[in-house]
Parts: C-alpha cells; structure tokens; sequence
C-alpha cells in the first residue's frame, strides 16, 4: 500500500523540469512548445479565419478547433499515425478545457485551428499540450480572459503525487494507480478540465485537486515568462 520514493526521486509535490517557449512556428499566427520531464508538445495556432463548410459557422460565437497528434516516433512503441479515437477524443477535451478562457464572442462565424503535435510522450500528454495551446493562442493575439495551465496528478499507492509520469501512471503495485489530469485558470480561479481514470476516495480527491491547483499555478508563472520573454516586456519596462 506504501509508495515510498517515487520512481524518478521527486519529491511528491515536485514537478518535472519544466521548458517553455512561445513563437516557434514561423508560418503560424501564434506558437509554442511545452516540456515537462520527457513529455513535449508543440502548438500552432491559425486564426481567427473564415469557416468552411459554412453551415458549421455559428453566427453567435467563433469556434476553437484543436487537433492533437502523437508523432509516430514519440513513444517506444511506433504510434500509428493519422487520427484514432484517442486523439479525436483528446482534441476535444483539449478545447473544451481552453473555450472557457477565449472571447469567443469578439469572433463570430469566424473558426481558430489549433494544431497539437506531440513529439515525445511520457504521460500527462493532454495538460502538456493545454500549456502549449494556450500559449499559442495568446501568441496569436487571439482575446482571452487568462491563460490555462494543466497538470496530471495521479495517486500512486498511498500518495497523491504531482505530475505523474508513464511509470507511474502503470503503477500496478498496492493501492493501483489513478490519473488526474486537471486544467486551471487562475484568473477565473476555475478548474477547466478534471478527469479521472482509476478509483479515489472523496477526501484523496479534494487533496490532488487542491496539489494540482499548486502545480498549475507554478506552471503558470513559467507559461507566463516564456511569453514575456517573447515580447521582450521585463526589457521594455526597465527602458
Ligand atoms: N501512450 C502510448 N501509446 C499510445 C498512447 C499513449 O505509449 O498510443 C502513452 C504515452 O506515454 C501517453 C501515456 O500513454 O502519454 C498516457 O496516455 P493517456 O491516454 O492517458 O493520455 P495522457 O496522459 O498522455 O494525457
């Protein structure tokens, strides 16, 4: 039942290394990578343009499309390429979690694509690629109330364990394994994505929402400071 170290020597509430970088896609309106541990995400992000086939416009709102994809090289295991349930899935979760933050409303008619690569994969691909895309979105200049930052946590045997990795997330030990991957806005203080494979009990889930809250929020600082440094604003302001 006892989880004692974690399999890579974290500390419990310690996320992986962690880079951030925005304005890497050249032909994009907008672009960033995430890396977390060995798991790496690229976005980029075009729009807000005309939406075809019309009939799918909603003359209300825009729409935010995204498209995630594995690299066939990504995992040990050669990942198929093309879209597969999963990833037809993960494209919609990854937008449900990113529309609560997006003025929607500022772009009627009007779609924005965001395309999700993912070229390396050691779990918590979905929160890695939410970092990516909303950075992106925010590199495109497309309007939005706060930026989203994603974090899996899991409970590995006994402990909640922050950022967990695909070792751990195939923890079959006592206790099992449970997988958490939450997204949150801080600025809205709302969480935008909570799902949950595995069993937990109420109160464990209250303390890994509350850890991945913490973890989201250091996450932030650093998707904030990629895109500051973009934009070059520490310069500006010490002009
Ligand atoms: N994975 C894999 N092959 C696949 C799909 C997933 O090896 O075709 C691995 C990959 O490391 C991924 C992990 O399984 O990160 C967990 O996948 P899951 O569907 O739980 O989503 P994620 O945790 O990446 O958001």
């Amino acid at each position: 039942m006892v989880y004692k170290k974690r399999f890579d020597g974290r500390k419990f509430d310690e996320l992986r290394k962690i880079e951030a970088e925005v304005g890497i896609i050249p032909n994009a309106d907008g672009s960033a990578r995430f890396k977390i541990g060995k798991t790496e995400a690229i976005a980029g992000v075009y729009g807000p343009k005309e939406m075809h086939p019309k009939f799918l416009q909603n003359p209300k709102k825009g729409t935010l499309r995204c498209r995630y994809d594995m690299i066939s090289f990504s995992v040990n295991e050669r990942a198929r390429p093309g879209p597969s349930r999963r990833s037809q899935e993960l494209g919609l979760v990854i937008a449900s979690a990113l529309e609560p933050v997006c003025l929607l409303n500022d772009f009627p008619k009007l779609i924005v694509d965001v395309f999700i690569e993912i070229p390396q994969a050691d779990a918590g691909t979905r929160c890695a690629a939410i970092c990516a895309a909303s950075m992106a979105l925010a590199d495109a200049g497309i309007p939005m109330k706060d930026l989203v930052a994603a974090v899996a946590v899991g409970k590995i045997g006994d402990k909640i364990c922050i950022d967990i990795n695909k070792e751990e997330e195939d923890y079959d030990g006592p206790g099992g394994a449970t997988d958490i991957p939450i997204a949150y806005s801080p600025v809205e203080n709302k969480l935008t994505l909570l799902q949950l494979d595995g069993k937990i009990k109420d109160e464990d889930l209250v303390k890994a929402i509350k850890e991945g809250i913490k973890g989201a929020k250091k996450i932030y600082e650093i998707q904030k400071a990629a895109l500051k440094k973009k934009y070059k604003v520490n310069e500006v302001l010490n002009e």
